[in-house]
């Protein structure tokens, strides 16, 4: 972007850019016939201090994504509002799965049944079950998470048998490109293999995770349920992931 002026508006003007945002979705749903209530916004928030989330809360967005499990949890504490949904959307480590059970509504990023284990057993009682995402490697050799297409349905008919997390769709983060129509490939599959997964479950599964702040109309076009945005919400990153 390389653009002083643009960068420091979407810096001092997060309603703004949620607004602009929210036109984008809206625009991308008129254009694939879609309701645009049929896509929800996931404000990705890492890396950005408790006031950002404060502000964009302010302008009516409650639901967070969030990367780092001690950075969320801090925000989760000094914000502690309990109308704010929280997501966990990075990759997750065994030994952090107790703070994420806690602590979280959903969990986009599992990838492995080990992880979907932990997060059952660690699920408070009290809590309603925690929703689920399971990670798919929608870009073969070019990305490294996720588990592939074919091993999905096994890995969710698995998952989908745990008490105390609800397991609601898929989750993909394809390699990044300007070509509209690779990025529209790498959504294609992740609907078909949601597809394939709700036929041999019996159906029920609803939710794509897909699209971020360059790629959302291609993941709107090809069937997104929920798309997690960043960049063009609270701005450039300091740090990237
Ligand atoms: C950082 C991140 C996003 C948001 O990316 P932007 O390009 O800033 O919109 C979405 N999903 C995941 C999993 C992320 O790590």
């Amino acid at each position: 972007m390389g653009c002083d002026i643009l960068c420091s508006r979407y810096m001092t003007s997060i309603a703004a850019n949620l607004q602009a945002v929210r036109e984008r979705i809206g625009a991308a749903c008129l254009a694939a016939g879609r309701s645009k209530d049929s896509v929800s916004l996931l404000a990705v928030s890492k890396t950005w201090p408790a006031a950002s989330l404060r502000e964009a809360a302010a302008a009516g967005q409650l639901a967070f994504g969030e990367n780092y499990v001690q950075e969320a949890i801090d925000k989760i504490a000094t914000l502690a509002d309990p109308a704010l949904e929280w997501h966990f959307i990075g990759p997750l480590q065994s030994n952090k799965t107790r703070a994420v059970a806690e602590n979280f509504a959903w969990v986009h990023s599992v990838d492995r049944l080990k992880i979907a284990e932990r997060l059952s057993a660690q699920r408070p009682s009290g809590m309603p079950p925690l929703k689920l995402c399971l990670q798919v490697n929608v870009s073969g050799e070019a990305s490294k998470s996720g588990c592939t297409p074919v091993e999905a349905p096994g890995l969710a008919a698995a998952i989908a048998r745990l008490p105390g997390v609800t397991l609601k769709g898929l989750m993909a983060i394809p390699e990044p490109t300007d070509d509209v129509t690779l990025q529209r490939r790498r959504f294609a599959l992740l609907r078909e293999t949601l597809g394939t997964i709700n036929t041999e479950l019996g159906g029920g599964l609803d939710t794509l995770s897909m699209g971020m702040s360059d790629d959302l109309e291609a993941a709107i076009m090809e069937g997104a349920s929920i798309v997690r945005i960043g960049t063009a919400i609270f701005g450039q990153r300091q740090y990237q992931t």
